[in-house]
């Protein structure tokens, strides 16, 4: 099977480059476009199969309507998306095959699946938070990941991620309530990403951590999507559909 043309957006950043890097190991795969601020994105999603976006958020709306136009594969990776984003993608994947998660390692795919066993193996009588910590530069709060975990959560509990989630805690807050999701960013250094997941009860606290230390388990994870992603019928998946863990 000839390899797919693949497009990257983004690609003079941290994971572009990793992503382009990864690409070129994979026979599967041909980078056929490297797209970034003042290329010309146009063109290049038309001489394409798929497009892989690790921009910015804030020009998802652009690169749907691209790839619609042009019947495309895309897979997002970038995070932060407001809810009339989020609306955009639902609305885009009528037409085109589109994965869009917050985090591709196998690894959190995997710790979202552990967090929502043991929120419902754990039961109400543990308390919810989700640390979260990556390096300096990052420019979004809380993480996608952190938020999807949050969500997680949420959906155990019957709750919901925007009136019950309480982000970090300063001054004289009060005692925490029965009904509610902490979530803590910590920034610093060079840290890829880390994520914890805490249920603390009386007499005993349970912690699931994942740790990341690169970047191409995210950019092994994305290219996998794509390829699987171009032989799907239109719609909105996962990590979890491309890992066949739903
Ligand atoms: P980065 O700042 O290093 O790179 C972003 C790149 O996008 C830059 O080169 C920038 O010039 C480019 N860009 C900005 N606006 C653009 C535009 N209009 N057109 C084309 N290119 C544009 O950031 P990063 O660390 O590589 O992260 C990128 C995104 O990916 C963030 O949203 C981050 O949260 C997300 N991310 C997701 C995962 C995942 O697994 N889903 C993993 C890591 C990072």
């Amino acid at each position: 099977m000839a390899p797919l043309k693949t497009l990257i957006n983004g690609a003079r950043g941290r994971m572009g480059q990793t992503l382009v890097a990864c690409a070129r190991e994979n026979p599967a795969l041909r980078v056929t476009a490297e797209v970034d601020v003042g290329d010309d994105l146009q063109t290049a999603v038309a001489l394409c199969d798929a497009v892989v976006d690790f921009s910015h958020h804030s020009i998802v709306e652009l690169v749907l309507a691209r790839c619609v136009e042009h019947r495309k594969t895309l897979v997002i990776g970038t995070t932060g998306h407001t809810d009339l984003q989020m609306a955009a993608i639902r609305h885009a994947a009528q037409s085109i095959p589109i994965v869009c998660a917050p985090n591709f390692s196998v690894g959190v795919n995997t710790l979202f699946w552990l967090t929502r066993k043991a929120a419902e193996i754990l039961g109400p009588s543990f308390d919810l938070e989700v640390v979260e910590m990556h390096h300096r530069l990052k420019k979004d709060s809380p993480s996608g990941t952190a938020k999807r975990l949050a969500e997680i959560l949420a959906e155990a509990r019957g709750w919901s991620y925007n009136d019950d989630t309480r982000h970090g805690r300063h001054g004289i807050v009060g005692e925490r309530t029965n009904r509610e999701i902490g979530v803590h960013a910590i920034r610093g250094g060079d840290v890829v990403g880390d994520h914890t997941v805490l249920f603390a009860a009386n007499g005993e606290r349970v912690e699931l951590t994942h740790k990341a230390s690169n970047r191409e388990t995210f950019a092994q994870g994305a290219l996998r999507a794509a390829l699987w992603a171009h032989t799907q019928p239109a719609g909105l998946y996962d990590m979890q559909d491309v890992l066949g863990l739903r």
